[in-house]
């Protein structure tokens, strides 16, 4: 019962949903702060396309305004209005290079908008695998405990036909062994340190009588004899 609860124990630590969790936590760390770099780059983008439209707005008035007077007739006097004409020249040429600058702006913006997005999507995707895995480890945990639950209900029930001493003496050694105090004698060898008798304790052992507590030289664990024991 004692190794049965050690296995189960040992799988409760090392569930592979454990490290693949672990391992998901850390990718949505190093995207978070990823995702961070770029919503920054984002918005400044954005700050910096408001700033170009905002540059070329009064522009555009002042070549709608001017247009509109040479258009109108009012302008009387003809250097007046070459001059307006030549300020108009000079307003188109400057819209044309403000939009060339907001549109390489708005490219980058495009380029980063869609860079952040793909993060997101992908922090989203890890969410939603951290989520499944989780509940799929929560339901392996629950499942463990409730047999280790069982294992101990069935050692609650051996350890009082046991005779006391034998008792306290298992849990002793088992105090240094991880919990077992006891081991399988197979073929000759102790399972619990894999050390084969020799010659002197094999024909002991082979001597004891059935009720005979035996140790093992090597990890001094309880030895258990059975059929496979090559006495
Ligand atoms: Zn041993």
């Amino acid at each position: 019962m004692d190794t049965a609860l050690a296995q189960l124990a040992h799988r409760r630590r090392t569930l592979p949903e454990l490290l693949e969790i672990q391992r998901l936590h850390s990718s949505l760390t190093s995207l978070a702060s990823d995702l961070v770099g770029a919503d920054t780059v984002v918005s400044d983008l954005e700050r910096e396309q408001r700033r170009a439209e905002n540059d070329l707005e009064p522009v555009r008035e002042r070549l709608s305004r001017n247009q509109h007077r040479v258009a109108d007739g009012t302008i009387a006097d003809p250097r007046a209005l070459n001059s307006m004409i030549e300020e108009i020249d000079h307003l188109k040429r400057r819209i044309d290079n403000l939009e060339d600058a907001e549109l390489e702006v708005m490219e980058q913006l495009e380029t980063a908008t869609e860079g952040r997005d793909r993060l997101r999507m992908e922090a989203a995707e890890i969410d939603s695998q951290l989520g499944v895995l989780s509940a799929k480890r929560d339901r392996q945990l629950r499942e463990l405990e409730l047999e280790m639950a069982d294992r101990q209900t069935v050692r609650e029930g051996i350890v009082p036909l046991l005779p006391g001493p034998l008792v306290t003496l298992y849990d002793k050694i088992g105090g240094t062994h991880a919990g077992i105090g006891a081991a399988e004698l197979r073929a000759r060898r102790c399972t619990g340190c894999r050390l084969e008798l020799n010659s002197a304790d094999l024909r002991a052992f082979a001597a004891a009588p059935p009720d005979e507590v035996l140790r093992c030289e090597e990890c001094g664990r309880i030895l258990v004899r059975t059929p496979e024991s090559g006495l």
